[in-house]
């Protein structure tokens, strides 16, 4: 049983393992470390549908309103609550950034310690800062995500650390909850799923969610699995390690991805598809998205977009998107929250203010009003 001094859940507390806890490996015996992740809005979005065409419906499920600004909280719900089960005391993670911040703020809230591996860097001044804030051991190293996690894995071998990235079972089981969410909203599964692809555990945990609740006849269909990748970070679609991955979106900067056979059992037997776009296309999806549907995500969870844009522009060979029936319904992931890296956002484009003298006059005469 768990000690008095665990954290247990309270009764307003709404986390994604009291909200699906019969789908979850919890037992009565598992305390339950929550910031009352998931519950994220799924958003209509009217000008992406007329974008889209066809008379499709387009929503956005808005995962950068999760507590530490992304989704990688659902994950970090299930992982902290089994290390806390198995009386780890010390939880250690490679990140791009989401993972770590995600890790330290449940790490504290599990009353562990936390250490994370970030490439030196790479990482937005946002996400370091949710790092130290909530109190973990910041190692900066001297090479990419990827040369990270094969650090992590060697140094989790040792019995003081678990270790909290997705290569952990618990952070696929706990992300899965978006699926159910999505479901849940709609009352059944779209046709289409869009997501970024980075180390691939979301679509992995999206696919096992969206089959679990259609075993259990909570959806009449499976929906078709789109993932986009960065043009320079692509190892799925060009089916190669990158040794040197570069974009934009470093929350997807990952040339070896983990879940790598996972994410194409989930595209294939989904008969979805993966693709690239540039960090062009994902920066003018980026600003698209904020200015017409007032949703600002940060670069990664803008590759969703662009990819959507992409299929729907220049129709290529087998791909679902354009192959979708009229009145269709698509459900794109935007996984993390803008304001995680407005240096990217603010230097990718031209913002001025408007200057003016203190004086109504002056203000409203710059204005053109
Ligand atoms: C982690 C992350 C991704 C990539 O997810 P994977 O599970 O690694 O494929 C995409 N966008 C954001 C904002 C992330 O934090």
């Amino acid at each position: 049983m768990p000690e008095a001094s665990q954290p247990t859940i309270f009764a307003n507390d709404h986390g994604v393992i009291q909200r699906y806890r019969n789908y979850l490996p919890v037992t009565d015996n598992t305390p339950i470390v929550s910031l009352s992740e998931g519950s994220t809005p799924l958003i209509h979005a009217p000008r992406l549908s007329a974008r889209v065409g066809k008379g499709c419906t387009v929503l956005v499920k808005y995962e950068g309103l999760n507590p530490t600004g992304s989704f990688k909280d659902r994950g970090m719900t299930m992982a902290m609550s089994k290390a806390r089960e198995n009386g780890s005391k010390a939880v250690i993670c490679a990140s791009t950034g989401n993972t770590s911040a995600a890790a330290a703020a449940y790490a504290t809230r599990a009353g562990m310690d936390c250490v994370v591996l970030l490439p030196a860097g790479k990482i937005s001044q946002g996400k370091l800062a949710q790092a130290f804030v909530y109190g973990a051991k910041v190692v900066a190293i001297d090479g990419n995500f990827d040369r990270a996690l094969e650090l992590v894995r060697e140094i989790g071998e040792m019995d003081e650390f678990e270790i909290v990235n997705s290569i952990n079972p618990y952070r696929i089981e706990g992300q899965k909850t978006a699926s159910f969410e999505i479901i849940d909203d709609l009352g059944d599964a779209p046709h289409i799923h869009v997501l970024p692809v980075g180390n691939a555990g979301n679509i992995t945990a999206y696919w096992k969610g969206y089959r679990e609740y259609h075993a259990e006849g909570k959806s009449t269909r499976l929906p078709k699995m789109v993932g986009f990748q960065a043009a320079g970070s692509a190892p799925i679609f060009y089916n190669q390690v990158v040794t040197a991955p570069e974009t934009v979106a470093t929350a997807i900067r990952i040339g070896n991805p983990a879940s790598w056979e996972a994410a194409n059992e989930a595209l294939n037997t989904s008969g979805g598809k993966i693709d690239i776009v540039t960090d062009a296309e994902i920066l003018e999806a980026q600003g698209w998205l904020a200015a017409n549907e007032g949703i600002f995500v940060e670069p990664a969870s803008a590759a969703s977009i662009a990819g959507l844009f992409k299929c729907c522009a220049k129709p290529c060979e087998g791909c679902p998107v354009n192959a979708i029936e009229p009145e269709s319904t698509i459900v794109c992931t935007v996984t993390g929250h803008g304001l995680k890296d407005i240096d990217t956002a603010l230097s990718a484009r031209s913002f001025r203010t408007i200057d003016a003298k203190d004086d109504r006059s002056d203000i409203l005469g710059k204005l053109g009003y």
